[in-house]
């Protein structure tokens, strides 16, 4: 199937509540297009300098995400290039976007990256840590927390990943009462998104399912 078809086939089968971001690291310009054609609203990359470079040949507007490790030397860069990045996770990566975000004149959205499966060397913020991090944004006048992000783990078993899941949305359903645009929840990829939409994600990240294997 071309990319228009697989784009359209998750589109439709996630219904209209959900977020499909499309994840088009990897692939080239004219991928990222047939995506954008097909009616691809958000578009994922995961690094800077690729990501820099792709958006520049875009006409259209979509909404922009960051979803890799953001480093605080390129938090500016970040702030020019993304809508929403949504791998938040420390205080010191909070304070340098915040400043980032005030020295363009911008309020930027974020979402916070947690490590719900406390995996070694993986990013996100422990689950202990959460509360002083959204206490920190809160406090930062130039960010704006819209949501949470989990990536879970490779499991053998994809079915592993639906308690995590599952403790996502009790924890983002607990923080979503008391706060304002807090709306997103993303979690899911290709192997697992039934799954997180199942257990509640309405943000879903999708690379491989839409435009097949990345070449490296
Ligand atoms: C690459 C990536 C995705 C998409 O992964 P696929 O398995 O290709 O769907 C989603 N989220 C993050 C954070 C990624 O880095």
């Amino acid at each position: 199937m071309s990319v228009a078809e697989n784009f359209r086939s998750i589109r439709r089968e996630l219904g209209g509540a959900i977020k499909l971001v499309a994840v088009t690291k990897n692939h080239g310009v004219e991928t990222m297009r047939e995506a954008i054609d097909a009616g691809a609203t958000d578009i994922g990359e995961n690094r800077i300098q690729e990501a820099a470079e792709k958006f520049k040949t875009l006409d259209r507007a979509v909404i922009r995400h960051l979803i890799g490790h953001l480093q605080t030397n390129k938090v500016k860069q970040a702030v020019k290039l993304f809508d929403l990045i949504q791998s938040v996770d420390s205080e010191h990566l909070a304070a340098a976007l915040d400043k980032a975000a005030a020295a363009s004149g911008k309020v930027q959205e974020i979402l916070i990256q947690v490590n719900l499966a406390r995996e070694v060397q993986k990013s996100g913020v422990l689950l202990e840590d959460l509360d002083g991090l959204i206490k920190f944004v809160d406090a930062a006048e130039n960010l704006r927390l819209r949501g949470l992000m989990m990536i879970a783990p490779n499991f053998a078993e994809v079915e592993e990943c639906r308690p995590l899941f599952r403790q996502m949305r009790k924890l983002f359903d607990e923080l979503k009462i008391s706060r304002e645009g807090f709306d997103y929840l993303s979690m899911g990829m290709t192997h697992d998104y039934k799954i997180a939409v199942e257990e509640g994600a309405n943000v879903v990240r999708v690379g491989t399912a839409i435009f097949g294997e990345r070449l490296y």
